[in-house]
Parts: C-alpha cells; structure tokens; sequence
C-alpha cells in the first residue's frame, strides 16, 4: 500500500507581515519543522480570491485556467482541473475537499473550482459576517476533523477556511483580525491533531501544505498591487522537505506541482504546470 498522503489547508487573506505579532503555535510548528516563505502574487494575477486559488489548486496561471475574478464564468477548468478532480479521475485517487465559499464548492457564480472530488463538503456562510464566517469556518474544521479523523482513505484534501478575509473586509486588519488569525491557526491545530491521531498514522507519509491567497490593505479590501496585497506565503512540511530550508522565488502554482511530487505523480507535459515542487 502507497502510504503517501497530502494536506493542502487554504486560509483566506492573511497579511504575512502581522504573523510575527500573532499567536499562531500551528504555523510556527510548521515553519520550525519545513518553512513558512513569501509568495509575491505575479503581475499577471488580479490580487483576489478566484484568480489565486485557482492558480494554488490547478498549478497553472490565470492565462490557462481563465478564473479572473470572483465570479467564475468563461474558466478554462475542464481543461486545467484542480488536483483533488484530476487525481480521482485520471489517477483513481479518493480526494476530499471541504469549504464553505459558494463558486469553489458550488455551480454557483461559475463554479465549482473542486468540479469532482472522491468527498466533497459544503458548509454554507448563514450571511456575509464575521460571526456566519467564524460559525461556518468552525463547521468546516468539525467537518474536516470529522473526515479526516475517521481514518478513511484520502489521499488528497483541501480545507478552505473564510472567516479571516471576511474579517478584514468588514472590520479591517485590527484586533478583530488579529484574533480571526489567531482563531484560524487554533482550527489549523484541531485539523493538524485529527491527521495525527488516525489510526493508521504508523502507516501514512503526510505532506502538509498551509497557503494564503492574498493579503489585505491595512483598512481592508485587496484587488490593488500593493506589498501588503500582493504577498501571499506558503507553509509546508513533509517528507521531502528540509526543516529550515526556505525556497526562494515560491509561486502559488508550485502548491499543485508539490501535491502531484508528493505522492509520486510525475505530471504529464500536456498538463502544461506553471509551478514547480518546492523541496
Ligand atoms: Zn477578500
């Protein structure tokens, strides 16, 4: 049995600068034990959620897989599927993707970015506040918990966590993000404890991969070309990957070329990734 495994957790909006002044035991660990670096959003990509994610999961820019904004129509992601549809289609892989942002999960507003993912879960924002984004991204890490404590076979998820960037848009990057951070990396940790504790842990290889699409001007909003917009970061762990050894250049498309290098998948040229494993 293939005891490879991966972990890719998606944090929506977190500023890299303020996480030297927050309390994040999680991301710390998984800096000390792999690295936590900078991503410099490239020129070509609008600093918002749909553009970003897509480039994380498919591994392509947006030049390919066409997601241009937050509305999702005219993608090209049948063509550049995410890695959790094209390992359970062409790899017959079990995936699992979990979040509760409508166009990713959803055919709403032109999605679904996870078009067919061996498990998929869906856990609906009651409202567009702090406190619905805080009840559904807690939902979220029960349900990702739940599934990914329950020993299942899953070769490859992604949990997507909201409640931050809609912090900071609602409220800016003041204390209440500053905990909404800090309460993110807290479900990181339950997440984190959940893979540990499967009962088949003795047998499993996880590559665990933390990842920010964007950041956030200081009064809130991003979309603009500003430092604190534009770098995004990376934190990753796993056979693999050197503790203390930080990659240079890092790009969100090299999260997809990673999730493929970790289980053994050399990629296919037609594929055309943009990224690169970060070792
Ligand atoms: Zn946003």
């Amino acid at each position: 049995m293939d005891s490879r495994r991966v972990l890719v957790v998606g944090i929506d909006g977190v500023r890299l600068d303020l996480l030297p002044l927050l309390d994040t035991p999680h991301l710390d660990e998984l800096a000390k034990t792999g690295f936590l670096a900078p991503v410099e959003i490239d020129d070509a990509t609008p600093t918002m959620s749909g553009p970003c994610w897509a480039t994380v999961v498919t591994g392509v820019s947006v030049a390919k897989h066409g997601v241009w904004g937050n509305r999702f129509d005219g993608h090209r992601l049948d063509l550049f599927p995410d890695f959790t549809t094209r390992l359970a289609a062409e790899h017959r892989l079990k995936t699992f993707a979990v979040g509760g942002w409508e166009p990713m999960f959803l055919a709403r507003q032109g999605g679904p970015l996870f078009a067919a993912p061996s498990r998929l879960s869906y856990l609906a924002a009651a409202a567009d506040t702090t406190e619905a984004w805080e009840e559904c991204d807690e939902q979220v890490t029960a349900e990702a918990v739940r599934i990914l404590g329950s020993g299942e076979l899953l070769h490859a998820s992604f949990v997507y966590l909201g409640a931050v960037d809609e912090t900071g848009h609602l409220l800016g990057c003041g204390p209440a993000y500053h905990r909404a951070v800090e309460t993110a990396d807290r479900r990181l940790g339950r997440i984190l404890t959940a893979v540990r504790d499967r009962a088949c842990a003795d047998t499993e290889e996880w590559t665990v991969i933390v990842v920010t699409d964007h950041g956030h001007r200081d009064e809130g909003g991003h979309g603009g070309r500003s430092p604190q917009e534009r770098t995004a970061w990376i934190a990753a762990a796993g056979p693999g990957i050197a503790p203390g050894t930080t990659p240079e250049n890092l790009r969100h498309a090299d999260v997809a070329a990673t999730v493929y290098r970790a289980l053994g998948i050399t990629p296919d040229p037609h594929w055309t990734l943009d990224g690169t494993p970060f070792a």
